[in-house]
Formats: C-alpha cells, sequence, structure tokens
C-alpha cells in the first residue's frame, strides 16, 4: 500500500458503474448505507482491499475506517485468510452435508466464548430472527423487547424503532415504529422498545409485562446509533432480566470477537442466555450463528421444535474464512490491547483537531470502535445522539474522502480500526481530519 494515499482524482468510474447499478438495482447499491444518501456525492465503487487500504474503480486509495463494516479486523486480504478459503476452494464450494470445518468452527466458539452450542447461519440478520424465534419457542412466550436505535438486521420483528441505515434515513422513514414499510402494525406490537441506557425503564417494563417477554435483546455495547457505551447501572438491569423468565439475547453480530475474544460481554462482565454473532465470526464471507446454553438450543431443529435451516448454511468457504480469523485472533493475544491503543490515540487526535478549529465534537469509543458527533455531547442514547449536526458531520466525511480517508458515510455508525492500521495512516488521517474539520467552521 502507498505510504500517503494519493488525493483522490477522478471518480470517473466510480459515476459510471453507479448510474449502470441505478438503472438495475434500487438506489444503485445492494445496502442502504453504500449509498452516501445522508452525506451526498457518488458511493465509491471498489475494486480491490489491502491491509488497511480500500481503491475504488478509477484507481484512487484510501485509508479504510469502515473494514466492511466490521468483519475485517485482521485487515482486508489478510494471507492467512485467503489462503484457507483457496485450499477450501479446492475441494469444491459446497456440500449440503456437514463437513469437518463447521465442526472445528463450533467448537472454537465454544471453547472461545463459552456458549456450549452454536448453529451457523448466512448472516446476523438470520442470527437475531432465529434466537427470537427459539426465545419464544423456549418461553412459550409472545413479545420480545428491544432498544431504541439499537439495530438487530432487518427481520420484521425487529425493525422497529431501529438504528443503523434506518436513522441515516429516519426523515425519509418516519421514524415511527415499525421502521420499515411492509412490516404490519400487528407485527411491530409484538415488539416492546425501551431506552437504551434507562436502567429504571427496563426495570419497570420488565416488573409490568416480564411475564409476557421471551426475550430482551441488545447491543451489548452500541454500534448502530454510533457508539453508544452501557452504564454499570443499565448493565445490572439487564442481568436481572433473567430473573424474570424472559432470555437475555446479547446481539454481539458487531461486538463479538472484537471487543475482546469474548465479546462485549466477556468484556463488560455480562452473562447473556444467547449471543448472536456475524460479522468476524466469517472474516468477510457471509456468516452468522447464534449459541447458548444446551438446554436452550436443543429446542432447535432437528433436535427441538424450533424451526431453523438455511442451503449454504455451514459452507465450506465460509468456515474456513472464518476459522482462519478466529484462529489468528487466538494466536495474537495482545492485537486487543493495540486496537484499544490505536483507537484511544485517534480519538484524542481527533479531539484536538477538532477542539484547534474550533469544532464542537464528542467522540465515544471502546476498543476498535468510535464514533465522531457533531455535538457537545454527552451521547448516551439515541435520544441524544440524534441531536447531532448531520450537515457538519457530511461536510467532514467529504472533507475526508477527498483527503483519502474512508470514514463510515454516516453519523450514526461506528468506524472500525484494525490490526492493519499503522502509525502511517493514523497520521495522514489526522492531518486529513484537521484540515476537514476547518471547513466545516
Ligand atoms: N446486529 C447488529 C448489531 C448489526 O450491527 C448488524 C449489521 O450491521 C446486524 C445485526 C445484521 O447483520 P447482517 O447485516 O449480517 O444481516
Amino acid at each position: 500500500p502507498p505510504v500517503q494515499p494519493p488525493a483522490p482524482s477522478s471518480t470517473a468510474q466510480s459515476e459510471a458503474l453507479f448510474e449502470r447499478a441505478k438503472r438495475v438495482t434500487p438506489g444503485g447499491v445492494n445496502s442502504p448505507v453504500r449509498a452516501f444518501r445522508s452525506v451526498g456525492g457518488v458511493p465509491r465503487f471498489m475494486a480491490s482491499a489491502e491491509g488497511a487500504y480500500l481503491t475504488d474503480a478509477d484507481g484512487n486509495a484510501y485509508i479504510d475506517h469502515i473494514g466492511s463494516w466490521g468483519p475485517m479486523i485482521l485487515g482486508h486480504n489478510h494471507p492467512a485468510i485467503r489462503d484457507a478459503i483457496v485450499a477450501a476452494a479446492a475441494h469444491g464450494t459446497s456440500f449440503g452435508a456437514p463437513g469437518w470445518r463447521e465442526v472445528d468452527l463450533a467448537e472454537l466458539v465454544c471453547q472461545i466464548t463459552g456458549v456450549q452450542k452454536v448453529r451457523f447461519v448466512n448472516s446476523g440478520t438470520e442470527a437475531t430472527m432465529s434466537a427470537l424465534r427459539l426465545a419464544r419457542g423456549f418461553t412459550g412466550r409472545k413479545y420480545t423487547l428491544k432498544f431504541r436505535g439499537n439495530y438487530h438486521g432487518h427481520a420484521d420483528a425487529l425493525l422497529v424503532e431501529a438504528g443503523s441505515g434506518l436513522m441515516t434515513n429516519a426523515a425519509e422513514l418516519g421514524a415511527a415504529a415499525p421502521s420499515s414499510a411492509g412490516v404490519p402494525d400487528e407485527y411491530a406490537r409484538l415488539t416492546l422498545v425501551a431506552e437504551y441506557n434507562d436502567a429504571s425503564a427496563l426495570d419497570a417494563l420488565m416488573a409490568e409485562r416480564g411475564h409476557e417477554i421471551a426475550a430482551v435483546i441488545f447491543e451489548p455495547v452500541v454500534g448502530n446509533a454510533g457508539v453508544l457505551l452501557p452504564s454499570a447501572e443499565f448493565l445490572a438491569a439487564l442481568d436481572r432480566v433473567k430473573g424474570n423468565g424472559a432470555l437475555l439475547i446479547a446481539d454481539e453480530v458487531m461486538t463479538g470477537f472484537r471487543l475482546s475474544a469474548s465479546g462485549a460481554t466477556g468484556r463488560l462482565g455480562l452473562t447473556p442466555d444467547l449471543s448472536c454473532w456475524g460479522k468476524i465470526i466469517g472474516g468477510g464471507l457471509p456468516v452468522g450463528a447464534y449459541g447458548g446454553r444446551a438446554e436452550i438450543m436443543d429446542y432447535v431443529s432437528p433436535e427441538g421444535p424450533v424451526y431453523q435451516a438455511g442451503t449454504l448454511s455451514g459452507n465450506p468457504l465460509a468456515m474456513s474464512a472464518g476459522l482462519a480469523t478466529l484462529q489468528a485472533l487466538q494466536a495474537d493475544p495482545g492485537l486487543y490491547d493495540r486496537l484499544d491503543t490505536y483507537t484511544a490515540r485517534l480519538a484524542e487526535g481527533l479531539q484536538q483537531a477538532a477542539d484547534s478549529v474550533g469544532v464542537t465534537v464528542w467522540i465515544n469509543h471502546i476498543g476498535s470502535m468510535l464514533t465522531v458527533f457533531f455535538q457537545a455531547g454527552p451521547v448516551s442514547n439515541y435520544t441524544e445522539a440524534a441531536r447531532s449536526d448531520t450537515a457538519a458531520f457530511a461536510v467532514w466525511f467529504q472533507g475526508l474522502l477527498k483527503r483519502g480517508v474512508y470514514w463510515a458515510p454516516s453519523q450514526y455508525e461506528s468506524i472500525f480500526i484494525s490490526a492493519a492500521h499503522g502509525e502511517t495512516e493514523l497520521k495522514v488521517t489526522l492531518q486529513a481530519a484537521r484540515a476537514a474539520f476547518a471547513e466545516v467552521v
């Protein structure tokens, strides 16, 4: 990769691809936030990725702070992962029958996270959707509880007051429950919503409705309203949910294997009944998973009455990428500390850069996740996050992009630092950030 990414010049190829894409795909993209709707301009169509860098179709290089929205904790095109995928592909791409790699990965996930059984699916959405069905089957209860601005994928039951792209496009979508057209009110009514980080609201809801609630699903550290950190009181209230017979479902799709080997819950000292994973567990290929104690997991078919299946689940290429990733993480126990340190230095440098030109920002970060909120803060829930100056964010984003720094194209997302981010990338990013902040005022 180049020591200093050249300032991007032409975007002609991205523009041409975007025009073609819009003719054949809604909005020209296969996932909404990629369209740059809230920041404007042409989304860059990427041609290749290596280490901490993305290169677009016009040959412009960018320091990537998105990491494919979380999976690429080791950096792009990591040789061990690439080799594992290529080696697996030499033996066939899909069996439709069990194979050794899914056994190896399941054993490793159980060993690392402490769950007794795990089921592999193909995305984070499938993981949370299946975990909810399992919780309903296991408890015989109908209602679920989620938190405002938490995003758990695009299943009907979870598209209620959701974060991520729903928050980014809130004005377009009306921001009311449900979060999407096509989700019937009747479905949404089965999902209760509480404010994140409000321990007394959670306690009160559980006292009133707890006996009807099958599961409380939550992001242990939120990435999808921007980064929000749970308070100690809130974590204690989440732990109390279990006393009520409801299952506590930690959605670790973003935080799993990222904030520590045992995810955010391991780092924060919370033990859920079920956990959901995605992103890192597939090493850049489509994998999700959910797991927990055997007594709960054995409610899943064919062992139990809760149906869940998948043509490509446990796919050998995807399993090999997940295995290589988790093995590489295990082999480098100091990585999490290095990511923490890098991200803390990035946060400090960004704060200084903003201060130096008189731009007000509030930065939340933990581990290798970080959000710069364009407001005075503090930011601990959806309502507070939504007070951010998204127009100022958009100016800053464009300032970064034109200087070769690729940031999440929405105020309400986390960035993700990888093992491939080093001193050069930190320096160039902070220089670009300072110049971009100067353009905000
Ligand atoms: N849960 C969380 C916390 C997520 O961040 C996401 C995606 O960003 C999902 C679930 C959905 O995962 P996927 O996009 O793989 O369906």
